[in-house]
């Protein structure tokens, strides 16, 4: 692929009602840039700044990249997401263009949120990128951030990373990535309605979200999907010897849940 298109953008129809947990999260993104993007006017005359981006932390699977999404789907905006090593890699030696495109591509699709994932991988260290891309490269990012190649009217910029505290302090300056959100790990109310938001679309014949919550102590979102998947692809085993759906229940999913290991300790 030479360069981003727009088959890159999608148009989520997932919102935060399809996220468990995370309430705090969900508030600030509300407050922070989805009720100034619906209601510029009454922003502006309260000297409420606008526009600039939102860098999102914290460990590894616990719904970064999903909540962008759902930040799209909930002013209904187009979404393109890339991760920085995407950049680098499959766009080497025109990077700058591309990154350019890409930015063309979110403004053309406007009102469009545009996620980086890995930002770290981009501003980490100016020294850690092959020299011939790296200070261009970033220079174009701050200046497509900046606005200064075209209007970023009506586009959210949405970045993530694992490691905030290594990230170049020009990234940080007003307009930028001037907000910082921690999306935590999800504690136990949290992981239960987690659960409760994968067990929707799954045939289920009994679930006691709670006690699995309680038995999943440090599991990321993404852990909890696995959890699920480990059970489902149980149940369809037996599912297919029998010929019917087996429902899950509680148990299979406390079974399960032994399988896996918990990705958030550290955290
Ligand atoms: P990474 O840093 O590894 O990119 P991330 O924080 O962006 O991780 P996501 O990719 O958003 O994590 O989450 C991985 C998967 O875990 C999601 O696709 C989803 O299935 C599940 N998940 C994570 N958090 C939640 C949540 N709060 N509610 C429902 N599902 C979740």
């Amino acid at each position: 692929k030479s360069g981003p298109d727009s088959a890159d953008v999608e148009r989520p129809t997932l919102t935060f009602a399809d996220i468990g947990g995370m309430e705090t999260v969900k508030e600030e993104i509300r407050m922070k840039i989805i009720h100034p993007l619906k209601n510029p006017q009454l922003f502006k005359a309260y000297g409420k700044k606008i526009g600039g981006g939102v860098l999102l932390y914290g460990p590894p699977g616990c719904g970064k990249t999903l909540l962008s999404r759902a930040t799209a789907g909930e002013i209904k905006a187009n979404f393109l997401s890339i991760g920085i090593h995407q950049i680098l890699d499959l766009y080497l030696g025109n990077s700058e263009k591309n990154l350019h495109q890409l930015f063309e591509l979110a403004r053309t699709h406007a009102p469009a949120v545009l996620f980086f994932d890995e930002v770290d991988a981009l501003a980490a260290d100016r020294n850690d990128l092959k020299r011939s891309a790296g200070r261009t490269l970033i220079n174009q990012f701050l200046a497509e951030m900046d606005g200064n190649v075209g209007s970023n009217d009506g586009l959210l910029i949405l970045g993530a990373t694992n490691a905030p505290w290594h990230l170049d302090p020009a990234f940080r300056r007003p307009g930028r990535f001037d907000r910082i959100l921690f999306v935590p790990p999800p504690d136990e109310p949290a992981r239960a309605s987690i659960i409760e938001v994968m067990a929707r679309d799954k045939p289920m014949h009994k679930l006691d979200s709670a006690a699995v919550a309680k038995k999943t102590k440090d599991f990321s979102g993404a852990d909890l999907k696995a959890v699920f998947d480990i059970a489902i692809e149980r149940s369809l085993a037996r599912a297919m010897q029998e010929n019917r759906v087996i429902p899950l229940g509680t148990d299979d999913l406390l079974k399960s849940a032994k399988d896996v290991k918990p990705s958030t300790k550290a955290w």
